[in-house]
């Protein structure tokens, strides 16, 4: 599906924003988790303070709690999110961000314009996502033609975006 490298760092910029954003932190918080994940969350507090094996077991397991929360759709809101730092962060390391529009007409494509109902409910849709993408791509394509195509050393700090 990402066919090309820059199509490739389109998907790992939104995800890592995702990460970086603590999207699934935010969807504990509003109660959103999975009833496996709840449980697991409350076993690691209970059961911390007694006995530090089990309490370290608890937290490995709700690490796999996170990852579950991570292969959930995100909210819309997080989805647009991810996918505007996810394009800066993508030019900025010096890939083409024009690359996450083609990523996503292929998705399209792939999906056929239908989807499961819950799937289109919390996401936004191919087309919303594009035309959003193109309304930010001025700004990613600045920071694109600014690093003149080198890898930056290491991630920008994100503030207040
Ligand atoms: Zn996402």
């Amino acid at each position: 599906m990402a066919k090309t490298e820059a199509g490739l760092a389109a998907v790992m910029g939104h995800e890592v924003v995702h990460a970086l954003a603590r999207h699934g932190a935010e969807r504990m918080s509003q109660g959103q988790l999975t009833n496996v994940a709840l449980q697991v969350a409350g076993a690691a507090i209970g059961v911390s303070g007694t006995n530090p094996l089990l309490g370290q077991a608890a937290m490995a397991a709700l690490g796999a709690g996170a990852q579950v929360g991570v292969l959930l759709p995100f909210s819309r809101s997080h989805e647009s999110e991810a996918d505007y730092i996810g394009i800066l962060l993508a030019a900025d390391a010096g890939y083409d961000p024009r690359e996450s529009v083609h990523l996503w007409e292929r998705m399209a494509q792939l999906s056929g314009g239908g989807g499961p109902s819950e799937f289109l409910s919390t996401h936004p849709g191919h087309e919303t996502r594009i035309e959003q993408l193109n309304k930010w791509m001025p700004e990613a394509l600045a920071i694109y033609q600014t690093n003149s195509g080198s890898p930056a050393p290491e991630l920008p700090i994100l503030t207040g975006r």
